[in-house]
Protein backbone atom coordinates (compact mmCIF):
# COMPACT_ATOMS: atom_id res chain seq x y z
CA UNK A 1 0.00 0.00 0.00
CA UNK A 2 1.45 3.22 -0.93
CA UNK A 3 0.35 6.69 1.06
CA UNK A 4 1.28 9.64 0.64
CA UNK A 5 1.37 12.94 2.82
CA UNK A 6 0.69 16.65 1.42
CA UNK A 7 1.15 18.70 4.34
CA UNK A 8 0.55 22.59 4.23
CA UNK A 9 -0.70 25.48 5.85
CA UNK A 10 -3.75 25.53 3.37
CA UNK A 11 -4.43 29.44 4.74
CA UNK A 12 -6.79 28.98 2.41
CA UNK A 13 -7.02 26.55 0.46
CA UNK A 14 -6.41 27.46 -3.72
CA UNK A 15 -6.65 26.13 -6.90
CA UNK A 16 -2.84 25.62 -6.95
CA UNK A 17 -3.11 23.27 -3.60
CA UNK A 18 -6.05 21.59 -5.48
CA UNK A 19 -4.06 20.90 -8.48
CA UNK A 20 -1.23 19.38 -6.50
CA UNK A 21 -3.86 17.14 -4.32
CA UNK A 22 -4.91 15.81 -7.68
CA UNK A 23 -2.02 14.94 -9.52
CA UNK A 24 -0.76 13.87 -6.54
CA UNK A 25 -3.70 10.83 -5.28
CA UNK A 26 -3.22 9.47 -9.15
CA UNK A 27 -0.09 8.68 -7.72
CA UNK A 28 -0.61 6.72 -4.32
CA UNK A 29 -3.43 4.47 -2.81
CA UNK A 30 -4.07 6.65 0.16
CA UNK A 31 -3.13 10.67 0.18
CA UNK A 32 -3.54 12.13 3.75
CA UNK A 33 -3.97 15.86 2.95
CA UNK A 34 -2.18 17.50 6.48
CA UNK A 35 -3.13 20.32 8.20
CA UNK A 36 -0.47 21.65 10.03
CA UNK A 37 -1.42 23.26 13.40
CA UNK A 38 1.18 25.42 13.96
CA UNK A 39 0.31 28.00 16.83
CA UNK A 40 3.18 30.57 15.76
CA UNK A 41 1.57 31.46 12.44
CA UNK A 42 -1.55 33.72 12.62
CA UNK A 43 -3.80 32.05 10.30
CA UNK A 44 -6.81 33.27 8.76
CA UNK A 45 -9.09 30.68 8.78
CA UNK A 46 -9.33 27.81 12.02
CA UNK A 47 -8.23 24.04 11.09
CA UNK A 48 -11.87 23.39 11.88
CA UNK A 49 -12.35 25.43 8.39
CA UNK A 50 -9.68 24.30 6.65
CA UNK A 51 -10.66 21.04 6.80
CA UNK A 52 -14.15 21.51 6.15
CA UNK A 53 -13.01 23.69 2.78
CA UNK A 54 -10.79 20.87 1.63
CA UNK A 55 -13.45 18.36 2.34
CA UNK A 56 -15.47 20.23 0.06
CA UNK A 57 -13.23 20.87 -2.94
CA UNK A 58 -11.43 17.14 -2.52
CA UNK A 59 -15.35 15.52 -1.89
CA UNK A 60 -14.64 13.51 -5.55
CA UNK A 61 -11.40 12.25 -5.23
CA UNK A 62 -12.33 9.03 -3.25
CA UNK A 63 -8.45 8.00 -1.47
CA UNK A 64 -7.80 11.71 0.06
CA UNK A 65 -8.29 11.89 3.27
CA UNK A 66 -8.10 15.09 5.09
CA UNK A 67 -6.27 15.22 8.66
CA UNK A 68 -5.02 17.88 11.37
CA UNK A 69 -1.77 17.28 12.68
CA UNK A 70 -0.44 19.36 16.01
CA UNK A 71 3.41 18.52 15.53
CA UNK A 72 6.27 17.29 13.36
CA UNK A 73 5.38 16.05 9.58
CA UNK A 74 7.94 13.46 10.22
CA UNK A 75 5.72 12.23 13.72
CA UNK A 76 2.11 12.02 11.83
CA UNK A 77 3.95 10.30 8.97
CA UNK A 78 5.79 7.65 11.32
CA UNK A 79 2.11 6.80 12.87
CA UNK A 80 0.71 6.43 9.88
CA UNK A 81 3.10 4.41 8.23
CA UNK A 82 3.43 7.05 5.57
CA UNK A 83 5.56 6.74 2.30
CA UNK A 84 6.78 9.58 1.50
CA UNK A 85 5.53 13.48 1.91
CA UNK A 86 4.49 15.72 -1.44
CA UNK A 87 4.93 19.28 -1.52
CA UNK A 88 4.09 21.93 -4.55
CA UNK A 89 7.09 23.94 -6.47
CA UNK A 90 6.29 26.61 -7.72
CA UNK A 91 9.21 28.87 -8.41
CA UNK A 92 12.97 29.29 -7.65
CA UNK A 93 11.71 31.09 -4.51
CA UNK A 94 10.66 27.61 -3.32
CA UNK A 95 13.42 25.79 -3.86
CA UNK A 96 15.79 26.71 -1.00
CA UNK A 97 13.00 26.30 1.70
CA UNK A 98 11.71 23.05 0.32
CA UNK A 99 15.14 21.59 -0.31
CA UNK A 100 15.79 22.27 3.81
CA UNK A 101 12.67 20.40 4.48
CA UNK A 102 12.98 17.56 2.46
CA UNK A 103 16.89 17.19 3.80
CA UNK A 104 15.66 17.57 7.66
CA UNK A 105 12.56 15.58 6.90
CA UNK A 106 14.83 12.73 5.32
CA UNK A 107 17.19 12.85 8.33
CA UNK A 108 14.98 12.70 10.70
CA UNK A 109 13.16 9.58 9.72
CA UNK A 110 14.20 8.54 6.28
CA UNK A 111 11.19 9.85 4.54
CA UNK A 112 11.63 10.64 1.20
CA UNK A 113 9.76 14.37 -0.53
CA UNK A 114 8.42 13.79 -3.88
CA UNK A 115 8.19 17.36 -5.63
CA UNK A 116 5.14 18.27 -7.80
CA UNK A 117 6.19 21.32 -10.37
CA UNK A 118 3.28 23.58 -10.40
CA UNK A 119 0.75 24.26 -13.37
CA UNK A 120 2.25 27.37 -14.99
CA UNK A 121 -1.39 28.30 -15.12
CA UNK A 122 -1.12 28.44 -11.41
CA UNK A 123 1.88 28.82 -10.62
CA UNK A 124 1.32 32.67 -9.75
CA UNK A 125 -1.13 31.69 -6.63
CA UNK A 126 0.03 31.99 -3.17
CA UNK A 127 -1.83 32.95 0.24
CA UNK A 128 -0.10 36.18 0.41
CA UNK A 129 -1.54 36.98 -3.29
CA UNK A 130 -4.85 35.66 -1.93
CA UNK A 131 -5.12 38.14 1.17
CA UNK A 132 -3.75 40.76 -0.99
CA UNK A 133 -6.84 40.56 -3.72
CA UNK A 134 -9.54 40.06 -1.39
CA UNK A 135 -8.43 42.80 0.89
CA UNK A 136 -8.96 44.91 -1.89
CA UNK A 137 -12.42 44.29 -3.02
CA UNK A 138 -12.17 41.98 -5.82
CA UNK A 139 -13.55 38.67 -6.06
CA UNK A 140 -10.84 34.91 -5.85
CA UNK A 141 -12.21 34.01 -9.02
CA UNK A 142 -9.80 31.90 -10.89
CA UNK A 143 -7.85 31.74 -7.85
CA UNK A 144 -9.57 29.43 -5.64
CA UNK A 145 -12.08 26.59 -5.98
CA UNK A 146 -15.83 28.40 -6.63
CA UNK A 147 -17.32 26.74 -3.84
CA UNK A 148 -15.81 28.32 -1.21
CA UNK A 149 -14.86 31.43 -2.67
CA UNK A 150 -17.70 33.14 -1.16
CA UNK A 151 -16.20 32.15 2.56
CA UNK A 152 -13.17 32.81 1.78
CA UNK A 153 -13.55 36.39 0.11
CA UNK A 154 -15.69 37.34 2.86
CA UNK A 155 -13.46 36.72 5.45
CA UNK A 156 -10.28 38.26 3.74
CA UNK A 157 -11.82 41.52 2.52
CA UNK A 158 -13.21 41.90 6.09
P1 LIG B 1 3.38 25.86 3.88
O1 LIG B 1 3.16 26.96 4.87
O2 LIG B 1 3.66 24.52 4.50
O3 LIG B 1 4.32 26.18 2.74
P2 LIG B 1 1.24 26.22 1.99
O4 LIG B 1 -0.22 25.94 2.23
O5 LIG B 1 1.64 27.60 1.67
O6 LIG B 1 1.93 25.64 3.26
O7 LIG B 1 1.77 25.28 0.83
C1 LIG B 1 1.65 23.88 0.92
C2 LIG B 1 2.31 23.26 -0.31
O8 LIG B 1 1.57 23.64 -1.45
C3 LIG B 1 3.75 23.72 -0.56
O9 LIG B 1 4.48 22.61 -1.04
C4 LIG B 1 3.61 24.76 -1.64
O10 LIG B 1 4.77 24.84 -2.44
C5 LIG B 1 2.43 24.18 -2.43
N1 LIG B 1 1.73 25.21 -3.16
C6 LIG B 1 1.20 26.36 -2.69
N2 LIG B 1 0.63 27.08 -3.67
C7 LIG B 1 0.82 26.36 -4.81
C8 LIG B 1 0.49 26.57 -6.21
N3 LIG B 1 -0.12 27.68 -6.62
N4 LIG B 1 0.84 25.62 -7.10
C9 LIG B 1 1.49 24.50 -6.69
N5 LIG B 1 1.84 24.24 -5.40
C10 LIG B 1 1.51 25.16 -4.48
Amino acid sequence: MSIGLFPGSFDPPSLGHVDIIRRAAAQCEILYVGIAENSEKRSAFSSLEKRQMLERVCADISNVRVVTFPGLVVEFAKEHQVNFLIRGLRAFSDFEYEFRMALANRKLTGIETLFLMADPNLAHISSTLLKDIAKHGTHLTGFIPDTIEPLVYERLNS
